[in-house]
């Protein structure tokens, strides 16, 4: 099982989609619909001993905030301490935080970043981008040999050119993989119209110009880890059976809060209507996305209905989710049409399989 715990609510930086749109979120509605549990403190108080009983060898325990190396302590504590695997989702500004022997042992890292210098400084704050590329390649001279992750948050429509712009850096041996998201349906005041639609053209277009390079490149023999590329191709290929979100959220994933209690998902950790169970009772229960739009989808056995949160909160008027969908389903027609070329030429022997084999719900949400 992978679970997330947020180790505080705090984050050392003010993105644009995060901090800037949170801010100018005043009121969306969710204070009526959802119940907010109020008592949940701002860093995680689970005791330790709790933790160290409840995870097993073979669980993921993935660090996650607010930003988790704000409190390096506490992951030092918990490394030292709890037997079972670790992974972190980080801004990487703060990596230094932690010694290389601890950070050797967290095996899989997702840290944001939106493409080149100029689009991560722009969403992330100047600086950002050369401090974080700095960290990494410290990091890999210091021996670091785990998955780097870089996970992006869209919101410009040049995929294709920041994705180019990020596999370079899985060639000079920085990142190992790269996933991305689109910032839509998430916030009720952003969403517009007819902007909305001209992203949606020109990101399909450039969905279909980088899934063009990708199955290029495999014809020569490379595999590009991008992962919702290589997740939905698991998934029509039938080499993953799961029809659930394809985050695991819900059912192969769920979060520990700062109170201990276990939610479906780290967005709505102190949402009670989301709470699974708590680090005493275990997982009482699953949950998963019932709205009809997606169950009578055709798409919903690869898709899984996207997200939790986005599917519940409905942000966006119908029109604005009937568009996203447009996008997922665009990503997914194109991927199914070259998946036959790809198993042949894996038939061929000039890509293996295990090229596009992953660990499931570690983070990459895989449908954007
Ligand atoms: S494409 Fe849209 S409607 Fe279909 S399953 Fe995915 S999120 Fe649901
Ligand atoms: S995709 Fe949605 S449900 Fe899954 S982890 Fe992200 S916010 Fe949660």
């Amino acid at each position: 099982m992978h679970y997330h715990i947020i180790l505080t609510e705090t984050c050392n930086l003010k993105c644009k989609y995060c901090y800037e749109k949170s801010m100018q979120e005043f009121d969306n509605g969710l204070g009526e619909k959802w119940d907010y549990d109020e008592s949940t403190p701002f860093d995680s108080t689970i005791p330790l001993g709790k933790l160290k009983s409840f995870l097993k060898p073979d669980d993921t325990l993935i660090f996650y905030g607010g930003e988790p190396f704000v409190k390096s302590d506490r992951i030092k504590e918990i490394i030292d301490n709890v037997n079972c695997k670790f992974a972190i989702q980080t801004n990487g500004v703060l990596l230094k935080r932690l010694p290389i022997n601890y950070i050797k042992k967290i095996d899989k890292m997702l840290i944001s970043i939106d493409g080149d210098k100029a689009r991560t400084d722009s969403n992330r704050g100047n600086g950002v981008y050369d401090l974080v590329i700095k960290n990494l390649r410290e990091l890999r001279s210091s021996g670091y040999t785990g998955e780097i992750v870089a996970r992006m948050t869209v919101s410009a429509p040049d995929l294709f050119e920041q994705v180019r712009y990020l596999a370079d850096l899985i060639d000079q041996g920085i990142f190992s993989s790269i996933h991305w998201q689109i910032d839509a349906g998430f916030y009720k005041f952003d969403f517009d119209e007819e902007k909305f639609k001209k992203f949606v053209s020109m990101y399909n277009s450039s969905i279909d110009k980088l899934l063009r390079w990708w199955v290029e490149k495999i014809r020569d023999g490379k595999v590009y880890r991008l992962y919702p590329f290589i997740g939905i191709l698991n998934r029509l290929a039938g080499r993953d059976f799961e029809t659930g979100l394809p985050c695991g959220s819900g059912y192969r994933n769920f979060t520990f809060n700062t109170l201990g209690k276990l939610s479906a998902c780290p967005i709505m950790n102190s949402v009670k209507n989301f709470y699974c169970g708590s680090i005493d009772e275990g997982i009482k229960k699953d949950i998963h996305v019932t709205d009809e739009k997606c169950t009578k989808c055709n798409y919903f056995k690869i898709c899984g209905g996207r997200c939790l949160y986005w599917r519940d909160a409905k942000l966006w008027p119908p029109e604005g989710d009937e568009a996203i969908c447009t996008t997922i389903k665009f990503l997914i027609g194109s991927i199914s049409q070259h998946s036959k070329e790809i198993a042949k030429l894996e038939g061929e022997g000039v890509v293996r399989w295990e090229d596009f084999d992953y660990e499931k719900y570690f983070g990459p949400e895989i449908i954007p």
